[in-house]
């Protein structure tokens, strides 16, 4: 009942966030610690007006904090996108984490549950929030009997008149990640992206105006309005600002969830974070970003890893999963792996992915690639797929075709 989780502290002490409990871990921190810790006491203010809500979606504007699930849109101005719609306005909580590679919100979640809800609370407090939906991987078991076992202990004895908080199962989609997927998931229909205009901000679940973030925005929260939008913005290295929480997998000695500044390079988190490469390998490549975020070669190792700094790479950094591999790897396989991914996932609801991804996978098989065939392929699937699913799917082709091109001439 005394266990604190302090992922900052334990950054800056060399420690990994992941590395300091066991999952799903009775050292976790349960309400009761949470409160003793002054836990929901700043939500507490903002819910009884104590703190203006201007001056809170101003200080989430000016910490720079951005949507950590992947698209990077700034939290404050979301806020305030919604604030601005007409009441009743719902949240949707996305803790889906399907994108390979990615396992930071459940390392979050195991160890600080609180912490999150907080955030939730103050987001909903400030936005005008009426009910919240959270959406779980249904396959995080343990995860699901934590937070039914912290939201009851939260309901039960509440710091204030809470917002009705409702807990939802996803199904095993990774198409469920995107948003709006999601949102159709929740409704109880099949998880398929809706196309845009209208934004789900203003039409979003069952109709309504709807906040939606994923876990770790809501996440870092507290501490950016407590400490100040100055101690979240303070971190960061190579011109970028913030910190940001990479889930790194693949030939390195300590993988594991590394909260590090944002910008940070491919090669500073390898040698700083990760205890250099297993012993054998030589670092060959990376995906910065998951299955969607693109390959690039160990050459370009000191690419600031952020949003906006890898797309005139043709990648993306995505929820910052970061798998790294070695010599004794190819290129070529890691995209035919992912593209069999993105074939299986594809939602079927469009020709250019559902069709584009398998014919990709068929091409991808050859010894030499067909480059004109797959370049063509690819320019449709991103030109005329609905969702990011669709469009980032060639991403690995792109990859293979610009920096290795020796493994499939
Ligand atoms: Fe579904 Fe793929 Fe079309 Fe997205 S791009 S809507 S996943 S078929």
């Amino acid at each position: 009942d005394d266990a604190v989780f302090d992922p900052v502290a334990l950054a800056e002490q060399g420690v990994s966030p992941q590395g300091e409990m066991q999952a799903v871990s009775p050292n976790y921190v349960g309400y009761e610690s949470y409160r003793k810790q002054g836990g929901y006491a700043l939500a507490k203010e903002i819910f009884e007006g104590k703190q203006d809500a201007e001056s809170i979606i101003k200080a989430m504007e000016s910490s720079g904090l951005r949507g950590l699930g992947g698209a990077g849109f700034p939290a404050g101005r979301k806020w305030r996108i919604v604030k601005d719609q007409v009441a009743p306005k719902l949240m949707a909580v996305n803790i889906d984490e399907g994108e390979p590679g990615t396992f930071k919100d459940r390392t979050y979640l195991e160890r600080d549950p609180h912490r999150f809800l907080e955030g939730l609370l103050i987001a909903a407090s400030v936005v005008g929030i009426d009910a919240c939906y959270i959406y779980l991987r249904d396959e995080y078991h343990g995860c699901r009997e934590l937070l039914e076992a912290e939201l009851a202990k939260l309901k039960a004895n509440p710091p204030f008149t809470l917002p009705n908080i409702e807990l939802r199962r996803g199904a095993g989609a990774y198409i469920c990640g995107e948003e709006s997927a999601m949102i159709e998931s929740i409704e109880g229909k099949r998880g398929e992206p809706r196309m845009r205009p209208p934004y789900i901000a203003q039409v979003g679940l069952f109709g309504r105006p709807t906040l939606e973030h994923n876990f770790e925005t809501l996440y870092w929260v507290r501490d950016i309005v407590q400490r100040g939008p100055e101690w979240f913005s303070s971190f960061g290295r190579h011109d970028r600002k913030g910190l940001r929480s990479f889930s790194v997998s693949g030939r390195v000695n300590k993988p594991g969830v590394k909260l590090a500044p944002a910008g940070i390079t491919i090669q500073e988190l390898i040698d700083e974070y990760c205890g250099g490469m297993q012993d054998g390998h030589k670092f060959y490549g990376y995906l910065p970003g998951g299955a969607s975020g693109g390959i690039l070669p160990a050459t370009m190792n000191d690419i600031p890893l952020d949003f906006d700094t890898l797309q005139p790479y043709g990648c993306f950094i995505g929820s910052a999963a970061v798998m790294v591999f070695s010599d004794k790897d190819k290129a070529r396989d890691m995209a035919l792996n992912v593209m069999h991914f993105f074939e299986h996932e594809s939602c079927g609801q469009c020709t250019p992915c559902r069709v584009g991804t398998g014919k990709a996978a068929k091409l991808m098989q050859a010894k030499s690639w067909d480059q004109e065939t797959l370049e063509d392929l690819a320019t449709v699937m991103v030109d005329a797929s609905i969702c990011g699913l669709g469009q980032a799917a060639p991403n690995p082709i792109r990859c293979i075709h610009k920096y290795f091109p020796e493994e499939v001439a």
